[in-house]
């Protein structure tokens, strides 16, 4: 493939000098979990976003999982409470929905953003509804004063899953006064799996919040529920961020706001050139304040197209071609009628958009796009 969808290799290769100094420096130190790195690595997420504190861990899921487990052990939510989440979303975000017992109410999204459709949360609200699962999908937040102001009227708590959109911005500014995301809501979830803006070398993730006792709790449950060794008040778990993935991440996230311009730079440059009426372009703002973790146009025809791309050497994905309700593990949702989201599903398709793609790459591929027939 000319034009893989992603290749991480060449994304990572600027940078590589600088990281495997880091790495080094890590494996020369003898300390492999928690440790400095990693708190240099929290204090420098928690600046980036805005939020007071940060604290790594194994996972985007799992940084999810906790801060749901976390607000459970805090008394702020129960088992069976339910939560509006966007139908159209990564399986992930369900799942950490149900692993703490709660009850996912799936809400359309948007035709035009892709995104939740927050006209129509006070229509999925009902008294079991305790909390709101935002998720800011492709790098777009999904964060506007229908969402602030419903949260707000039902005292509602507000988790971002920002596995997505590390430096973007949402419509309005949220609680904390920044409109970036990672702060808009209770707390956040952030997922720095290779292939998101910020990847590390394998898995990792984090959770930021202004609320103390909910990072206290979270650290708490990832490290066995214990806050002083020996001495557990949780049940918890091991989902710790390692210090090798967290010097990665520290070049990584230095890098982010040229990560962000190019992949800007590069959106930009596909919303120029494509011209094609079979394919339908995302929506572009001015000005951006989308990060781009995937640009996604929709097709009809979308097995055609994609051959037709491959055999002209451009590699694409699908994010994402089953919803949550469709998974054979949500069989209980089987029944829903989402039909936007069915219909995204069926016909979204990820082009290559990453940092180290130029403008020129980006116009040869627009090119072959626009030469596709149906
Ligand atoms: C990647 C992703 C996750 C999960 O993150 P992991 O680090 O892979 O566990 C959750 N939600 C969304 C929207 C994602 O894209």
């Amino acid at each position: 493939m000319k034009y893989p969808v992603l290749d991480l290799g060449a994304v990572n290769a600027p940078l590589m000098p600088a990281i495997s100094a880091a790495i080094d420096e890590v494996v020369q130190s003898g300390r492999y979990v928690g440790g400095p790195v990693v708190e240099a690595f929290e204090e420098e997420l928690a600046a980036a976003t805005g939020t007071p504190r940060a604290v790594g861990v194994s996972n985007g899921l799992d940084a999810m999982r906790l801060i749901f487990k976390a607000y459970i052990e805090l008394g702020r939510l129960s088992p069976g409470d339910a939560v509006i989440v966007p139908a159209n979303t990564y399986v992930a975000s369900f799942l950490a929905i149900t692993d703490a017992a709660l009850r996912p109410v799936p809400v359309e999204p948007d035709p035009v953003t892709l995104n939740m459709d927050t006209t129509l949360l006070e229509a999925a609200y009902t008294p079991d509804v305790k909390a709101v699962l935002t998720v800011h999908l492709y790098g777009r937040a999904c964060y506007d004063a229908a969402l602030r102001d419903f949260v707000g009227r039902h005292n509602l708590l507000l988790v971002e899953d920002n596995a997505q959109a590390i430096g973007a911005d949402g419509d309005v500014a949220g609680p904390l006064g920044t409109a970036r995301t990672g702060a808009l809501g209770n707390a956040a979830a952030f997922s720095f799996y290779p292939t998101k803006n910020v990847g590390a070398f394998g898995d990792a993730g984090a959770v930021t919040s202004a609320d103390a006792d909910l990072l206290d709790a979270v650290r708490a449950l990832a490290n066995y529920g214990s806050r002083e060794r020996y001495n557990n008040i949780y049940k918890g778990y091991n989902c710790r961020l390692d210090p090798v993935q967290a010097a990665v991440l520290r070049v990584k996230l230095a890098a982010l706001p040229a990560i962000t311009a190019a992949r800007r730079r590069n959106a930009a440059a596909y919303q120029a050139a494509i011209d094609n009426e079979a394919v339908t372009k995302p929506l572009m703002t001015a000005p951006d304040r989308c990060v781009w973790h995937q640009y996604v146009v929709r097709v009809s025809d979308r097995a055609m197209f994609r051959n037709y791309l491959a055999a002209n050497g451009v590699g694409t994905d699908v994010h994402y071609p089953v919803p949550p309700h469709r998974q054979k593990c949500y069989a209980e949702y089987s029944a829903l009628r989402l039909p936007v989201t069915e219909r995204l599903a069926d016909t979204v398709v990820s082009l290559p958009i990453s940092e180290a793609l130029t403008p020129a790459q980006i116009g040869k591929i627009s090119r072959i796009i626009n030469s596709y027939r149906p």
